[in-house]
């Protein structure tokens, strides 16, 4: 069993040495720990060792453990698996945060579907900057109008840009990566300063987090360099994103 405490503080240690090495505030960074195929015992874990962000990728079984879990009521879940637009209800509804949003079809549903008594909906737009054909994520050049449409929606909150470049890349390549994101991220960010909450860029995981931090990450995912291998007895594969 890995110790998920242990795991935590070392990331948390990584996390001040690179913001340290390249000039940033580590405060800066959120840490989401990564829970899809990791049992609830694995997260109760994490959470009596003071993490509160949560992300998952499959909304069965999300919700399952959400359930589960649900006297832990300050933890923040954050949806990041692709979203099926007929399933948008239950993500608005059950989560604080999706980090995948590539269609306006979707953006459009959740902000429908978020109960209007609670805080909007906390977005970002998944980017493919890879340009691979199998990859969720929106091209570089349509992000901007995406942005300015989804601004517009009541119960959405437009908080940045996501993105999972692709694997085995040389490090070069992949500095390259996070670099045209992050430069896109700032452009948006400047050019739309009526945008006061477009303060987040999610990348980075556990095999190249510290290649996202040094471009300009505020919140890495990272699963296995917390939990461990991933567990799945039944019906899904574990993410082909990775
Ligand atoms: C699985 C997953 C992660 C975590 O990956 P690790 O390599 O286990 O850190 C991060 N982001 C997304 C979108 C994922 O699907």
């Amino acid at each position: 069993m890995p110790n998920i405490a242990d795991n935590l503080n070392h990331i948390h240690q990584r996390i001040h040495q690179i913001t340290k090495n390249v000039g940033r505030d580590p405060n800066d960074i959120l840490l989401l720990a990564v829970s899809k195929g990791q049992s609830t015992t694995a997260i109760r874990q994490a959470y009596d060792a003071g993490q509160r962000h949560f992300g998952e990728n499959y909304l069965q079984e999300a919700l399952e453990k959400q359930q589960q879990l649900s006297e832990l009521s300050d933890i923040i879940w954050h949806f990041i698996g692709p979203v099926q637009s007929n399933k948008t209800r239950k993500v608005a509804e059950s989560f604080d945060w999706v980090h995948t949003v590539d269609r306006y079809k979707v953006a459009e549903r959740l902000s429908t579907q978020r109960q209007h008594d609670k805080s909007p909906l906390n977005v970002c737009l998944q980017v493919n900057v890879s340009g691979e054909k199998s990859k969720s994520g929106l091209p570089m050049d349509d992000v901007d109008a995406l942005a300015q449409a989804v601004k517009k929606l009541p119960n959405l909150a437009l908080r940045g840009l996501m993105t999972i470049p692709k694997s085995h890349q040389t490090v070069e390549a992949q500095h390259r990566s996070f670099a045209a994101v992050s430069d896109l991220f700032t452009k948006l960010r400047n050019n739309s300063p009526e945008l006061a909450t477009f303060d987040t860029l999610s990348m980075g995981m556990s095999a190249d987090l510290d290649i996202a931090i040094a471009e300009g990450a505020t919140i890495i995912r990272v699963g296995t360099a917390i939990f461990g291998p991933r567990q799945y007895t039944n019906t899904h594969q574990t993410s082909n994103n990775t």
